[in-house]
């Protein structure tokens, strides 16, 4: 990134010229750390759980699952789906560091149903480069969950699946929605 957005004006930090978003998160994180103390706690998620979830907005994986701090291992991206590199935080998360649950979370309103793989035609058009990446878009979010299980279980790398479920987040209920792997 070469440029950053504005904070909005009326936002505490927005008083110094020049300002940044990027500069109010380090502003709140000085306030962080003044009130912070070292939980003392090594790298394995306590709960022994890695969740992966879309980078929405409005999905604040902590306060919806009443997950505390070093309780799981949080990997997120568009989509929340399963790629080779979740597969890779997966197999690390499991295999060094503990993990034995994956929970897969996507949501209503994804940016994703919006998309299709012609994003990628339209990327080449512009920069000259296909990218190597899928856009992953979907239209049936419970279908999408259920392959993104199917994923992990099918992993040669990821050892425990056993427990693996999925779920759609309503971001205007906040409530889950499992989705069941057989449907
Ligand atoms: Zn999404």
């Amino acid at each position: 990134m070469t440029t950053s957005a504005s904070v909005p004006t009326g936002s505490e930090s927005a008083m110094m010229a020049g300002d940044t978003v990027t500069h109010r998160l380090v502003a709140a994180n000085a306030r962080y750390a003044e009130a912070f103390t070292d939980p003392g706690m090594d790298a394995r998620p306590v709960l022994h759980v890695a969740v992966v979830a879309c980078m929405d907005a409005r999905l604040d994986l902590h306060a919806a699952l009443g997950l505390e701090l070093g309780d799981c291992h949080t990997i997120r991206n568009a989509g929340g789906v399963v790629t080779d590199d979740v597969i890779r935080s997966l197999t690390i998360s499991q295999r060094k560091l503990g993990t034995r649950s994956v929970v897969l979370i996507h949501h209503t309103g994804c940016g994703l149903e919006s998309l299709t793989e012609d994003f990628r035609n339209e990327l080449e058009a512009e920069v000259g480069q296909r990218p190597a990446w899928a856009v992953e878009s979907f239209r049936d979010v419970d279908q999408d969950v259920r392959q993104s299980m199917q994923r992990v279980r099918t992993s040669p790398f990821v050892p425990h699946t056993d427990d693996v479920r999925g779920f759609v987040f309503d971001v205007q209920t906040g409530l889950l929605r499992e989705v069941d792997p057989a449907s």
